[in-house]
């Protein structure tokens, strides 16, 4: 049995796109209905006919569904719960897809008291925004973190869990506060730290802008990969997890002034132990298919 029969999804963007894309998929006889405050975005779904229903307001897209995923930034969920509110079916779960839980679930909690609430992060990306940039595979062998509220009904955690399974995800069962510290240190952090470093290397000012991108093989591209990433979704993020990245960037810091040390004082083995370390974690992330294997991930060196 489907996990849910009328499946709205809220904010059709890179990965509202690919819910409903994988949901087509997965679950073709499942109705979906989709809505995005940008009516050129609605166009765009419409033409790549995406759903099976377009609507043109946020109320008007959960009448009768039995799930309502929400897929915007995390700074706008709980406006748009705020705008559906009134037309919300009693019996449908919501849920959400954003890289915060801790503030996701305080929002859509204010907005929508009483009803049943379910947040989940779907831990799979890319640096591009936009109805064209998803795809159905998207979810496929990644996790899915579903953070249900102390107290949350069963049932309903499981269905959510299922309908991802049903995406190709793998399902995680985390406390909201929990997630938001794991994601600060794999996922806010690095970010942040490939914000700096490629904001910096642009502003040198003995090296030139061509230097960077000339020799950006050395390292610096794989940071712009990351940098490119969605600046208004990025800022949501930071603004709304902010306890748990600034402990995390406390500690890095710290950890990074250390290193300073070691280089000042010569401590190449310090400097050894420490790159020695880090090789075998990348080695734990593809032995656990988290990446692609293929040398310089898979760049294509020839010709
Ligand atoms: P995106 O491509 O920019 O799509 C977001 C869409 O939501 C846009 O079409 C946007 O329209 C629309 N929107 C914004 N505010 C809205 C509102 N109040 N009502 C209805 N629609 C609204 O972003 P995304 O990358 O798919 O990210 C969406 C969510 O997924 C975020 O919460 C993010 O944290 C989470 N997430 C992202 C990734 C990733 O790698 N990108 C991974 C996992 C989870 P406008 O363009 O007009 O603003």
């Amino acid at each position: 049995m489907l996990p849910f029969a009328r499946i709205t999804i809220i904010g059709i963007g890179l990965i509202g796109s690919s819910v409903a894309r994988a949901t087509r998929k997965a679950m073709p006889t499942a109705r979906i209905t989709a809505y995005d405050a940008d009516p050129a975005v609605r166009e765009t779904v419409r033409a790549l006919d995406l759903a099976d229903d377009v609507a043109d307001t946020a109320g008007a897209s959960v009448i009768d569904a039995d799930f309502v995923i929400l897929c915007v930034p995390v700074g706008a969920m709980g406006a748009v719960a705020a705008e559906f509110a009134d037309d919300l079916p009693g019996d449908a779960i919501v849920s959400d897809v954003g890289s915060c839980k801790g503030s996701v679930l305080a929002a859509l909690t204010e907005a929508l008291p009483g009803a049943t609430i379910i947040p989940a992060h779907p831990v799979a990306g890319t640096e591009r925004s936009g109805p064209e940039a998803g795809f159905a595979t998207l979810f496929q062998k990644r996790w899915c973190i579903v953070t249900p509220p102390e107290g949350a009904d069963a049932l309903a955690v499981e269905r959510v869990a299922e309908f991802w399974r049903r995406l190709g995800a793998d399902v995680e069962l985390m406390a909201p506060d929990h997630h938001d510290r794991v994601l600060a240190v794999t996922s806010h952090l690095p970010h942040l730290i490939a914000y700096t470093i490629v904001g910096t290397a642009s502003d040198l000012e003995e090296v030139t802008q061509s230097e960077v991108i000339k020799y950006s093989a050395g390292g610096f591209r794989d940071f712009t990969r990351i940098a490119a990433s969605d600046p208004t979704m990025w800022r949501d993020v930071f603004l709304t997890n902010r306890e748990a990245v600034l402990e995390m960037l406390q500690r890095f810091s710290e950890d990074l002034s250390q290193l300073q040390r070691a280089i000042r004082w010569g401590k190449g083995d310090e400097l050894f132990d420490l790159f020695s370390r880090t090789r075998t974690i990348r080695r734990s992330i593809i032995d656990q298919g988290q990446d692609d294997a293929r040398e310089d991930f898979g760049r294509n060196h020839e010709g």
